[in-house]
This record gives structure tokens, sequence and C-alpha cells, in this order.
């Protein structure tokens, strides 16, 4: 916090359409009075040594301000350098990420009241990035679990389903394949379990898990789901599929020290520029960035906007089946911070 009672955020735009949605929340924010100073950081990679790095100057600009607010970053497929979500992720020891799916009122989708947490192991598994040619046709991929990455997020969970007041923690995993990376997962699990005499366990098999989540979801509201990397990848996407698409889903990347919030979709280069952009997954990744520094005030007032436009209607994005372009969904937002 500076000597101007403000907190300085370092801002992310992002590619494609990030600098327009980054707009509507730099807007509301202004409008809202919310004590924060935003630092706008260029994350275009350099290299160093050989290896692509993301520049000093954003990386310090994080390191000192502790909070982060990202809009999408594209990544080249297949080739070139490595995906810059997963060098920053690493490079902060990002190794939460928190992906809460709430029903919003007025945007109608097949099943109403969903609220899930899921909770998505963000370093290792499947992404660590470990692939070699064993021989020509023959390629291996291994997945890393580790203890201490394993505790850390499973950790995580559970203090957090006892701080939202969830009352149970479910891991999802696959230990009948993968007997001994994720029953290590699983198995940790259970230990940690013994340290949260409050906090319900058990665990799941990942194909049941998304055979109920689609069949009814509402039994999950209750609980924080918990898993390795790429399961919590493609489930949280099908969570988000729950209340209405990418358009809506927020995310916190939770590390020790740093925390990078950032919206679940990508650059969305068919949009980028046209001002078609819907803002609210950033904007919702926005106010648990607040939660998460205590400004919870601020929070719920411009949360309420949100849901009270969404509700309303009247200024409706194209991905939500409205007309309005992204800076007449903000201005509405901004009235109903008013109303
Ligand atoms: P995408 O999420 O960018 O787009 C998928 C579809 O959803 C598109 O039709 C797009 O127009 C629409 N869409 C996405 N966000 C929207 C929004 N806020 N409002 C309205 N419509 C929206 O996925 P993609 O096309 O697979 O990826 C494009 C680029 O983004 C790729 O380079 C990819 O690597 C990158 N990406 C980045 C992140 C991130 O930075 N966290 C996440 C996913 C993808």
């Amino acid at each position: 916090k500076g000597s101007d009672g403000k907190y300085t955020v370092t801002l992310i735009e992002g590619d494609g359409i990030g600098p327009e949605i980054a707009q509507s929340v730099k807007d509301i924010y202004s409008a809202a009075n919310v004590p924060i100073k935003w630092e706008p950081v260029d994350v275009t990679p350099t290299l160093k040594d050989g290896k692509t790095v993301i520049p000093d100057e954003a990386i310090d600009s994080v390191t000192r301000n502790y909070v982060a607010l990202k809009g999408p970053l594209a990544t080249p497929v297949g080739k070139g350098h490595v995906s810059l979500n997963l060098t920053l992720r690493r490079t902060f020891n990002l190794f939460a990420n928190v992906r809460p799916c709430k029903s919003i009122a007025g945007y109608k989708t097949p099943y109403d009241n969903v609220n899930t947490v899921l909770i998505r192991e963000n370093t290792e598994g499947e992404y660590s990035g470990i692939e070699h040619v064993v021989v020509d046709g023959v390629v291996q991929s291994i997945k890393l679990i580790t203890r201490e990455a394993s505790e850390r997020v499973l950790r995580f969970a559970f203090q957090y389903a006892q701080d939202v007041g969830k009352p149970k923690v479910r891991v999802v995993h696959k230990a009948t394949i993968m007997k001994m990376s994720d029953g290590l997962f699983l198995n940790l699990a259970r230990d940690i379990a013994k340290e949260y005499p409050n906090v319900e366990f058990d665990a799941e098999m990942l194909d049941n898990t998304c055979l109920k989540m689609v069949t009814d979801p509402i039994p999950y509201n209750d609980k924080v789901l918990v898993m390795p990397n790429l399961y919590g990848d493609i489930l949280s996407d099908l969570c988000a599929g729950l209340i209405g698409g990418l358009g809506l889903t927020p995310s916190g990347n939770i590390g020790d020290e740093c925390s990078i919030f950032e919206a679940v979709h990508g650059s969305a280069p068919d949009i980028a520029g046209k001002g078609l952009a819907n803002p609210t997954a950033l904007l919702l990744s926005s106010i648990m960035m607040l939660q998460h520094m205590g400004l919870t005030q601020n929070a719920s007032s411009i949360e309420q906007a949100i849901f009270k436009t969404l509700a309303e209607g009247k200024a409706l994005t194209g991905d939500l089946g409205g007309k309005a372009k992204t800076h007449e969904y903000a201005d509405a937002i901004i009235s109903n911070l008013k109303a």
C-alpha cells in the first residue's frame, strides 16, 4: 500500500481481446473508487541464455506488488517458445489454480444454482514438460507427481474449504490406473485430511466425476474438488460449460508469495479489436483478487453490479446473446454501481 492509500497491482493486459477487457476493468474500478493503482507490464518473452524468459521488469513488478491481474496470452501451438502462462506459473511458483463456477441469474443454462469450486495442481503432473523421443515413432511424456507439490496443493484445498465454509474436500483421481502417481496424490490427501478434522474428505474417480457432474452438478456445491494438473484443466472447463462458458469464469493462480488472477478463456483472435468481447470473466477474476487482498467491500459492490447487469439482460455481449459492445456492457455495470 502506497502513501496515497492505494495498493499497486501489476496489470498484464495480454493479447487479442486482452486490452479491451482490461479497459472495462480499469473503467469500472475507477468509477467504483477502488483503492488500486495499476502497474501495466509487458510480458512479451525475451531470450536469455538460450531460454525464453519473461522480461525482468515484469517479474520485478509482480514480485514487488504480490498480486497481478492478467489477460489472456496467445500461445503458439506445438512449436516455438514454451507457453507463457506456464512460464508465469513456474516463475512465481503458483502452485494452486482455483476455479469457482457459479450460476449467473439471468443467463439461463440447463442447471440453476451451480456453485462448484475446483482446485487444480498447477506446476507438475502431465504439464511437467518432460517429453522425449525414445526411437523414431515412439514418444514418451512423463507425468511427474511429487510429495512436495501434492501436499502443498492438498493442504491449500483443505484450508480453502475451511475458509469459505465448504464442508467437504473431494480428491478426483485415476489411482486405479496410475497406481503410483495418482496413488501418491490420493494417499497424501488421506494423511492431510487428518489435519482438518472439521472438513469431510472423500475421493472419486475422474470418469465418474465427469458423468455425475453433467448429470446433476448440485451435489458438488458443498465440496471443494482437488486434483492433479491435467484432470483439473479438463474438468474445470466442463464446469464452466455448466454455467454458460468461458466468458463467465474467473480463476486465481495462488503461490506462497505472489498470486495472479486471470480469466480462463484465451485471446479470442476471432473477435479481437472489434469491441465484442465479454469482460465478465476478467472482472470476476479481479473480484477474486480483491477478496484475496481483503478489499471485500469493493469486491461485493462491483460483483453485485455485474450480476445485476447480467440479470437485467439489457446490455449483454454477443456471446451471451446480446448486442452490446464491450464498453456498453461496462457502462451498464457502472450505472448499476451507482444504483
Ligand atoms: P479462446 O478462449 O481464445 O476462444 C474460444 C472461443 O471463445 C472463440 O470463439 C472466442 O471468440 C470465444 N471467447 C473467448 N473469450 C471470450 C470473451 N471474453 N468474450 C466473448 N467470446 C469469447 O480459445 P482459443 O481460440 O483456443 O485460443 C486462442 C489463443 O488464446 C491461443 O493462442 C491460446 O493458446 C490462448 N489461450 C490463452 C489462455 C490464457 O492466457 N490463460 C487460455 C486459453 C487459451
